[in-house]
């Protein structure tokens, strides 16, 4: 065997284990349920991961549930092409922009608790293949809802629903509920080299 056939056969032994690790963890997990997922961390990516999901089962013709708590006093790419478009997704924003900005701490909590009344709703809808509580974990960090309240509901979520809940902190409650937890590292962003959030990236 010279050189190159040495390689070759190396690097097949080496996929060939490798595919039989795989093929060992797919034989394994043989639940069919709904999960909860949490996608957490200070690095740019969770509620575009979220987006994600909602445009995989789209794809398949599911029903989505959205609920974006925080967000929705200025336009975002994502509101303007679901709301517009988009029949199978029930969309609520809760539409107060950050909390930081309103300085208003009775008024937050009452629109949290309005938003919360269509999360519950969708988390109860077994119609609704993936419910999204995009930047949830505001909610919990500020204490503006009872934890829980918001845990209950998702624990007892029709079964085959999934749920994801995006946003830094939220106490460690909601992390070991959850079935899959990904805590996206910032290693750098463009804001900190002084570059503006652009449209249809940032928002
Ligand atoms: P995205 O909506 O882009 O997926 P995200 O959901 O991970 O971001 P959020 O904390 O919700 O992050 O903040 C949303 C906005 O903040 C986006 O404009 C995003 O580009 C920006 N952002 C995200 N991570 C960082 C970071 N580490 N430093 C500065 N800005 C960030
Ligand atoms: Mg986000």
């Amino acid at each position: 065997m010279d050189h190159d056939e040495a390689t070759q056969f190396a690097h097949k032994r080496k996929m060939e284990k490798q595919k039989d690790r795989v093929d060992a963890k797919i034989a394994e997990a043989t639940e069919e349920r709904g999960i909860v997922i949490l996608i957490t961390g200070n690095g740019k990516g969770k509620t575009t991961s979220a987006f994600g999901m909602i445009m995989r089962c789209l794809g398949y013709g599911h029903k989505v549930g959205l609920v974006q708590f925080i967000k929705g006093k200025q336009h975002s790419g994502e509101e303007l092409f679901l709301k517009e478009r988009h029949p199978d997704v029930t969309f609520y924003q809760m539409g107060t922009g950050f909390t930081w900005d309103t300085q208003d701490k009775a008024g937050d909590i009452a629109a949290a608790e309005r938003t919360w009344v269509h999360a519950e709703a969708m988390l109860k809808d077994a119609s609704l293949h993936l419910v999204v509580l995009d930047e949830l974990t505001y909610m919990l960090g500020f204490k503006y809802l009872d934890d829980d309240m918001i845990l209950d509901a998702i624990r007892n979520r029709p079964p085959e629903q999934t749920v994801v809940v995006t946003g830094r902190g939220g106490g460690s409650a909601i992390r070991e509920l959850a079935d899959t937890v990904a805590d996206i590292e910032s290693v750098k962003h463009a804001y900190d080299s002084g570059v503006k959030a652009r449209e249809g990236i940032d928002f």
